[in-house]
C-alpha cells in the first residue's frame, strides 16, 4: 500500500463515510497518476488552478504547493468539512460548496485575474463521470480565460475528446472540441488507480485552449446544429440527416450547397472537415 492510498483509507475511516457512488467519487490512489496530473498540467506560481470536484483532496495537495491560489468546487458536504480542515493552514486555498454546472465560472476568473499575481488559470480535475461531457462543454462553450484543463476522464469519451475531425472515432463532440481547443492523451489509468474502482478504464487528456478558434464562421450557433443533426443520423448521408431535419429546406437546396461546396452528395457526417461544415453554416445563412 503507498502513501496515498493509506492516507485516503485512514481519512475515509476517520470520518467515516463511504464512496457515493451516485456523485461519481472514485478517489485516486495511484502516485504515479497524480505526479503525472500534476507534472503534465505545468502549473507556476502564476497560476490560478480551479480544481472541480476535489473529494477528499489527494490531487489539491500537490496543487497547492505549486500554484499561486487553488480555487476547488465541491457538491458534497462530507467532503467540504474534510478539506477545509485538511488545508486550514493554506492561505491560497478557496473552497466553494457548488455544483460545477451552475458555478459562475466566468466571474470568478474575471475577479482572480485582476490581480497581477495570476498570469494563467488552469483546470484541473479527476471529473465526476456522470457529467463528464457537460462539464467540458460548459469550460469550452462558455470561452472562459483558459489557458489548459487537464482532466480524468471515462477512457471511452477520451477517444472521442481527442479524435481528429475526418479521421476515426469521432462524434459531434470531437468538433465541438476541435474548435475551441487542441487536445491530447496523457496516459491510460487502470481502474485499480482508484477505491472504490470505476467499472470502466479511464485516461488523463489534456486541452490547450485555443486563443483563435481553430475555424471562422458567420453562424457558430447554426455550425454546431448541422454537426449535431449530422451525426444524430450518422448511418444516413449528410444530405438525407440535413434534409430529414429540414436544415436544408429541400433536398435540392441540399444538392446545390453540396455541389458548390465540393462535398459529395453520398457523404457521411464522419467525412466532413470542421471547415467543411462551417462552409455549409454559412452557405444557409
Ligand atoms: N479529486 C478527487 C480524487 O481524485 O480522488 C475526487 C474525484 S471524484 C472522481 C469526483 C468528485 O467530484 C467527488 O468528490 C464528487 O463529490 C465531486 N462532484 C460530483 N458532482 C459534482 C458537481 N456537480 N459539482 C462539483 N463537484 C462534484
Amino acid at each position: 500500500m503507498n502513501e496515498i492510498e493509506r492516507e485516503t483509507q485512514f481519512i475515509l475511516k476517520k470520518y467515516n463515510i463511504k464512496a457515493n457512488k451516485s456523485l461519481g467519487q472514485n478517489f485516486l490512489i495511484s502516485e504515479e497518476v497524480v505526479n503525472k496530473i500534476v507534472e503534465s498540467s505545468n502549473i507556476t506560481k502564476k497560476d490560478l488552478v480551479i480544481e472541480i470536484g476535489p473529494g477528499l483532496g489527494t490531487l489539491t495537495k500537490e496543487l497547492l504547493d505549486s500554484a499561486n491560489k487553488v480555487i476547488c468546487v465541491e457538491l458534497d458536504k462530507r467532503m467540504v468539512e474534510i478539506l477545509k480542515d485538511r488545508f486550514k493552514l493554506y492561505s491560497n486555498f478557496e473552497l466553494l460548496n457548488q455544483d460545477i454546472l451552475k458555478t459562475d465560472l466566468k466571474n470568478i476568473i474575471e475577479k482572480e485575474k485582476q490581480s497581477k499575481e495570476i498570469e494563467n488559470v488552469k483546470i484541473v480535475a479527476n471529473l465526476p463521470y456522470y457529467i463528464t461531457t457537460p462539464i467540458i462543454m460548459k469550460l469550452l462553450e462558455e470561452k472562459l480565460d483558459l489557458e489548459s484543463i487537464t482532466v480524468m476522464i471515462q477512457k471511452e469519451v477520451a477517444d472521442r475528446l481527442t479524435a481528429i475531425p475526418g479521421e476515426k472515432n469521432t462524434g459531434a463532440i470531437t468538433y465541438s472540441v476541435y474548435y475551441y481547443a487542441e487536445a491530447k492523451e496523457i496516459m491510460e489509468v487502470p481502474s485499480y488507480s482508484f477505491i472504490p474502482e470505476p467499472e470502466v478504464t479511464s485516461e488523463v487528456i489534456q486541452l490547450k485552449v485555443r486563443k483563435e478558434l481553430k475555424v471562422k464562421t458567420q453562424n457558430e450557433k447554426m455550425m454546431f446544429k448541422i454537426i449535431k443533426n449530422s451525426f444524430t443520423q450518422r448511418r444516413k448521408t449528410l444530405l438525407n440527416a440535413l434534409t430529414n431535419t429540414k436544415i436544408f429546406k429541400e433536398k435540392n437546396t441540399g444538392i446545390e450547397i453540396l455541389k458548390k461546396l465540393n462535398i459529395s452528395e453520398n457523404a457521411r457526417a464522419e467525412e466532413l472537415t470542421l471547415e467543411q461544415f462551417a462552409q455549409i453554416a454559412d452557405e444557409i445563412s
